[in-house]
């Protein structure tokens, strides 16, 4: 099992697992000796939320899963060692590796994505480059949306260059320029839907035909939804990739990223990316997660509930000239959120009339709401992108992709929407 294999020579058709039912209960299974009574098949996803693969601390049968803080683990005897190493002997060696905390996270991230496998990363960003890096090697390219998070499109415009390779940013609400765009050395297909910060959606089901009619994986960006709203893998993706910084942990008190895919993949990824570029997370880090999870449904229709009633005052507030919101029927892609999301999460943008000026003057005058960025925590966050978190784009750039001087992210919390709006309310009247 230590043994790396080089993960570029994977053949990729593999990653088209059909993800049914049938076998996602594996992971959960396999961590735990003591059964669970439960019958997963039958339970709606916010159960799956709170009782996650079922599976109790295999050690003592600890209901809380238990935080191992190790770096190192013992072996048996030089025998036992010497045959994990050589792959013959399944054993945690040290943590860089694996560990019981975060193989506890990962089996639930595997179980509410319906995929195969996970590795959990010390950050979103480490996820990302970590998938680009086992798909990728110089000389290669990947086609990717243009509209992403600030630091994906550094990544991928002025970082991953100079390793040579190429990422193809293209407006991939049509899919259309996704099949332009990939010639012989692509080698994957990434999106971030609903994009970060204008809320486009992109339709997963065409871009997975695309990959699939290529040979390539697709990899999603399922930071903004959560498994709890959308589950690209069952949308025929190959890869789905978190910022468990955000709505996984919730909190806002967590850095960290997660992958889930086929247990191949993963298996490669663990070995042939995360053991050599080291971006692991801690098991502290990863019970934060843990802990995440369980409230992730309650959370996530909260956070949804608020941002809707946010959304329809703002959308008819005189000072506001556009809101974008999956869930608003007035949303240029809303039937196709409807297609592929079982909720529309609580992320909204919204440009204010009286451009930039306006824009500072309403984030300056919020008392609640706090100008941060980051997102998908508790409390609400509101952010002005062009000059923030994307301000890696060129103004050219920026302009292209729709993320206007006046466009500002607002992160819905789960207060009471009475409180928001008041505070939105007497924050937009303070703009002349
Ligand atoms: C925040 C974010 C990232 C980066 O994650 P970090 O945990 O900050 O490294 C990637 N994608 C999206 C959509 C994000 O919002």
């Amino acid at each position: 099992m230590l043994h790396k294999n080089t993960i570029l020579t994977l053949k990729f058709n593999l990653l088209y697992v059909d993800y049914s039912q049938t076998f996602i209960y594996r992971n959960g299974a396999e961590m735990s000796k003591k059964k669970s009574k439960h019958n997963h098949k039958n339970y709606k996803i916010a159960t799956l939320c709170v009782h996650g693969s079922g599976g109790y601390d295999p050690a003592t049968g600890s209901v809380g899963k238990p935080i191992y803080q190790t770096s190192t683990f013992a072996f048996e005897n030089a025998k036992a060692g010497a045959d994990i190493f050589l792959g013959e002997r399944e054993g945690y060696v040290y943590t860089r590796i694996s560990n019981p905390t975060q193989a506890a996270f990962e089996s639930e991230m595997a179980f509410l994505e319906k995929g195969e496998a996970a590795l959990a990363f010390s950050s979103g960003m480490a996820a990302i480059s970590g998938v680009i890096f086992a798909l990728c090697k110089s000389g290669d390219n990947f086609v990717s949306s243009d509209t992403l998070y600030g630091g994906s499109h550094e990544l991928f415009a002025e970082t991953l260059p100079r390793w040579q390779i190429q990422a193809r940013e293209v407006n991939a609400v049509n899919p259309e320029n996704i099949s332009k765009a990939i010639d012989k050395k692509t080698r994957l297909i990434y999106i971030e839907t609903p994009a970060n910060p204008t809320m486009s959606v992109i339709d997963i089901e065409a871009c997975a035909d695309i990959a699939r009619k290529n040979k390539i994986p697709l990899v999603v960006d399922n930071t903004f939804s959560t498994p709890y709203f959308q589950q690209p893998l069952t949308l025929g993706a190959s890869v789905v990739l978190h910022s468990a910084t955000k709505y996984i942990g919730g909190h806002g008190d967590t850095i960290a990223g997660v992958v889930v895919s086929s247990k191949e993949f993963i298996d490669n990824l663990r070995m042939g990316i995360l053991r050599d570029l080291g971006g692991v997370i801690s098991p502290l880090n990863a019970w934060l997660l843990v802990r995440g999870l369980k409230t992730l449904a309650v959370r996530m229709e909260k956070h949804q509930e608020n941002a809707f009633q946010v959304a329809k005052y703002l959308q008819f507030h005189p000072k506001i000239a556009k809101v974008m919101y999956p869930g608003l029927t007035t949303h240029p892609q809303y039937l196709i959120a409807r297609k592929q999301m079982r909720g529309f999460g609580g992320m909204i943008s919204f440009e204010v009339k009286g451009g930039r000026k306006a824009g500072e003057k309403l984030m300056d005058s919020v008392k609640l709401i706090t100008l941060a960025v980051s997102l998908g925590d508790v409390d609400s966050l509101i952010e002005h992108p062009a000059s923030m978190t994307h301000s890696t784009y060129a103004k050219h750039e920026l302009e292209a992709v729709g993320i206007t001087e006046n466009l500002v992210r607002l992160s819905v919390g789960i207060e009471d929407p009475a409180d928001l709006i008041d505070d939105l309310s007497q924050a937009l009247n303070k703009i002349k």
